[in-house]
Parts: structure tokens; sequence; C-alpha cells
């Protein structure tokens, strides 16, 4: 008898986050598995397990929960923000892809959450309000040339690019080179917006310029959104100012 496995984004951090499809999956579930901070976030419900491992493991522990599922368990595993987006949801399908046979009969839902750029964004304003790409600074997964490649077209393309991942304690010099990198396309006066902690506590956000960005803190729990040529600051008397992308693009950038 083989049960079901569902994949589910807890949204930034904050309960209110949380879609109710993503709760539902939640207290259906017999055991749920996940990076610890982000399963830390789950009530245990009546009768359920966790299963909470390092960061760095995703293959493994979305290969422990698929075997769950397959000896017929009710499985949740879980993912900070949405699990498509740089997390578990792509873990899960590459084990499907690479383990038995057995493993493609199971019963695989997608259940979606909030990601971290939206969650960012909507706390300035609308800065993603025109063509945009998401992208991970991360070269665990991927060589530093070909993150510089893609961080040339995207610039050059004139698209506002949010930086997943921007740092983390292996870590350090990457994000001072991506700015150099994006300066390299960008004016000095393109608005950055740096977000921690969104929707956390001891959350900040704060909107520099690409020439100060590099003075910004950023840890592995910020997300930074650069803005393109159209990206706009609409100064407020007493209240933060709005970023925001216009819906038209009115030149061809770069
Ligand atoms: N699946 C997640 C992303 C995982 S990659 C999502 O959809 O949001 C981890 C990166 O996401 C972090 O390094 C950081 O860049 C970003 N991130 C995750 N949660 C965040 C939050 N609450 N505030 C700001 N950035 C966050």
């Amino acid at each position: 008898m083989s049960g079901t496995l569902t994949v589910v984004g807890l949204g930034p951090g904050d309960p209110c986050y949380l879609t109710s499809d993503a709760d539902d999956a939640l207290r259906a579930a017999e055991a749920v598995y996940g990076y610890k901070p982000y399963l830390d976030r789950v009530p245990i419900h009546s009768m359920q397990v966790h299963y909470p491992s390092d960061n760095r493991e995703e293959g493994t522990r979305a290969a422990a929960a698929i075997e769950h599922a397959v000896r017929g368990a009710n499985v949740a595993v879980v993912s900070g923000g949405d699990p498509g987006v740089f997390a578990m949801g792509a873990a899960v399908c590459e084990a499907i892809e690479r383990g038995p046979e057995a493993w493609r009969k199971l019963d695989v839902a997608f259940v979606p959450g909030i990601t971290a750029m939206l969650a960012v964004a909507a706390r300035v304003g609308a800065p993603l309000g025109h063509d945009f790409c998401a992208l991970s600074l991360s070269d665990n997964l991927k060589p530093w040339d070909l993150i510089e490649r893609r961080l040339d077209a995207a610039a050059g393309a004139g698209f506002v690019i949010a930086l997943y991942n921007p740092v983390s304690r292996a870590r350090r010099w990457q994000l001072g080179r991506a700015f150099e990198r994006l300066r390299q396309h960008l004016p000095p006066a393109t608005p950055v917006v740096f977000g921690r902690a969104v929707g956390r506590l001891g959350e900040s956000v704060s909107v520099v310029t690409l020439a100060a960005a590099d003075k910004s803190p950023a840890d592995m729990a910020t997300l930074i959104i650069v803005g393109s040529r159209e990206t706009r600051i609409v100064e407020r008397p007493g209240r933060s100012p709005l970023v925001y992308t216009p819906r038209a693009a009115v030149e061809v950038s770069a």
C-alpha cells in the first residue's frame, strides 16, 4: 500500500503567511520532514512525528521522505517560502527521477508558499512590477562563472534581479563580486532593496543605491532585489519611500 507525499511551502515565517491549503496538508500528515529551523515553525499535530535534518541534506531528506511514503504513510516535506524556489520541490523530483521505478507510482503533490522575493517586494512597494528574474548566488551547485554570466545577461537585458542565498558562512566574497559585476551594466543610483528575515522576528528592510550596496549588511536570511534602469523611488513626506518598477518599459535597457 502506497501513501502520499506532499511538498509544502511554509511562506517566509509568520503563520499569517501560511496558506490554508498548506495548513491542511500539515495537519493531515503523519510524518513531517524538513530542515530543522523550518520544522521548528510547524506545530506537532497529534500522533505526528517530525524528522528534522541539517541544511545541505536535501537529497537524503527527500529520499527518506519518499521511502517513508512508499511504505504507506501520509508524509509532508516542508520548505521555507515556496518549495519550488531553490528548495525541496526540485530535490524531491530529482530523487524520484534517479530512484527506483516504484517511486514513480507515488502520489506526490506540491503546495505553494509565498517566496522570499514576494515578501520583500511587498514591504517596499512593487519593485517586481515589470520583468524580473530570480538568481541564487550560491556556487555550491553551480560554478561561479555561470553565475557571473547570468548576472551580466539579466542586468544587460533589463530584468530586475532577486538575489537568493547572497551570503553564507562559507561564501563571503561572492556578493561583493556580484555588485561589482552589476555596476558594469547599471547606473550607480539604481535602487537596491535588502530584506532580512522578512515576516519573522528581527525583520529589517532597507533601500540603498547600487553604488552604496556593498556597505549594507547581508546574511543567509537576506534577500536582495536589484532594480533595473526603470526602477524608481517615490519619496513621501513622513513615510518610507515607495520602490517600484513601472509596468511599461520605455527604453531599451543597457
Ligand atoms: N524556498 C525559499 C528560498 C530558499 S533559498 C523561498 O521560496 O523563499 C534561501 C534564501 O531565501 C535565503 O538565503 C534568503 O536569500 C531567502 N529567504 C528565505 N526566507 C527569507 C526571509 N524571511 N526574508 C528574507 N529572505 C529570505
